[in-house]
């Protein structure tokens, strides 16, 4: 009976527990927290978005390396995931993009199928609060891992300890150290899929405020778009965050943490070109004469963000719609349409969906998992340079990785 010892159990740490257990070896599951899985308890905002169901090349074109990606995805596919979980008792519905949830709308029912599929089961071990601090070797081959419960031994280890956005599930980025002194290159962390910091933010009576349907363009310092995207978003005391924001976060991740200066332009109606909306803005001034400003402007602004509107635009609440002038109006569309506030940052790994960078993929096998550098060790999930957009392809990463490490392991 091959040994093996699993170090984190979070995603990919249970799903390559549960597919050894049948493949018969002796595991150890080794976890930080005192609890297993936390982050998968609280994905998808509690109801976990466990994988996408778009047909392979689609859902290939939303992972940051699709190369890499595409032997484990053919091995332990979007449909065999749902299979997986379908047979373990919990039923799946499909939402709008495609996202796939569990029915009950609960994460902790697939943390729970993984779990119990481990749990009573004399081939697995499951440690808590036991922190990995190393791996031990000999002649480049893993043998064992340091912990601060002492040395355990095995044939084989797989590191599942994810990456390091919302360190306080565990991901606090051991695994890099880890990998790094085993000789692995690490490309540098950043944190993706997270929200981003403007210059002056919105006030605090805007925080929370929801504007659908806008377009966002992030511009360089030569005014060129580099990302855009249609969507909603959310306003912030500090800034934007929202699905859109998400995505578009992760596209100038990189650009971003090299100290590029970029802009954030918020189009609110993407839909009316400007000559027609500027048209739009005199004729509203003029029909509703007696009307005050901040009366008037809800036509095309939702009520909290009336105050940052009038206030940038220099427009005095109370002012009647006939005092209204050009320069108000010509303001009032620079707002809607041309308005950019310089990104000062993200909103950092406290908040960050998933890390982007980590352990080189040149140094991983793809079709095992295996590390180029050290034998019998397996690196999965999060903390590969791998990533992906919102709407289930990140977990898919943990569990394919995961399941084509644990199949390769013999
Ligand atoms: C708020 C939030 C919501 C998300 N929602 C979704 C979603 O709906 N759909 C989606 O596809 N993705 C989602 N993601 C991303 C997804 O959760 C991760 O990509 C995925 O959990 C990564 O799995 P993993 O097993 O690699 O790492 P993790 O799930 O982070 O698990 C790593 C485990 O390793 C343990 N560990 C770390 N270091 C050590 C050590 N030294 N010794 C022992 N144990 C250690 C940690 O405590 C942890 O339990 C979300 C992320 C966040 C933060």
């Amino acid at each position: 009976m091959r040994k093996v010892i699993i170090v984190g159990a979070g995603a990919a740490g249970l799903m390559a527990a549960n597919c050894l257990k049948d493949r018969n070896c002796e595991v150890l599951l080794l976890e930080k927290k005192h609890q297993c899985g936390l982050k998968l308890r609280i994905t998808g905002k509690g109801r976990c978005n466990l994988t996408n169901a778009s047909d392979k090349n689609s859902f290939l074109a939303r992972v940051s390396d699709k190369e890499f990606f595409e032997p484990s995805f053919d091995a332990f596919d979007n449909t065999s995931l749902m299979d997986f979980f379908t047979f373990k008792g919990v039923e799946l519905k499909t939402e709008r993009g495609q996202r796939v949830y569990p029915a009950s709308n609960k994460a902790a029912d697939m943390f729970f199928a993984l779990l119990e599929g481990i749990e009573n089961d004399n081939r697995v071990k499951i440690i808590k609060n036991c922190d990995v601090r190393h791996v031990i070797t000999q002649d480049s081959k893993a043998k064992g891992v340091v912990t601060n419960q002492g040395n355990f031994f095995a044939d084989a280890v797989i590191l599942a300890t994810g990456g390091r956005s919302y360190p306080t599930t565990g991901s606090e980025g051991d695994g890099y150290r880890i990998a790094e002194l085993l000789g692995h290159h690490i490309i540098t962390p950043v944190p993706a899929l997270v929200g981003l910091r403007t210059k002056n933010g919105y006030p605090l009576s805007a925080h929370g405020t929801e504007i659908k349907n806008c377009r966002v363009n992030i511009t360089d310092s030569h005014r060129k778009v580099i990302a855009s995207k249609d969507g909603d978003i959310m306003l912030d005391e500090y800034g934007v965050s929202g699905p859109v924001i998400l995505t578009l976060s992760r596209q100038i991740a990189r650009r971003l943490d090299s100290g590029e200066k970029l802009f954030l332009n918020i189009d609110y109606k993407p839909k009316v070109d400007k000559d027609k909306l500027y048209g739009e803005i005199k004729e509203t001034f003029r029909q509703r004469r007696t009307e005050q400003a901040a009366s008037i402007i809800r036509k095309w602004f939702v009520k909290p963000l009336t105050q940052d509107v009038l206030e940038v635009c220099r427009i005095q609440s109370r002012t009647m719609g006939y005092k209204l002038t050009q320069q108000n109006a010509e303001s009032l569309l620079w707002y809607m349409k041309d308005r950019k506030e310089e990104i000062v940052g993200d909103m950092g790994w406290r908040e960050a969906v998933v890390t982007m960078g980590g352990v080189s993929l040149k140094e991983v096998d793809k079709y095992t998992m295996e590390s180029r550098k050290i034998k019998n060790l397996y690196i999965t999930g999060e903390l590969l340079d791998l990533d992906a957009d919102t709407g289930g392809f990140n977990l898919q990463i943990a569990f394919s990785t995961a399941m084509t490490a644990a199949r390769s392991i013999r």
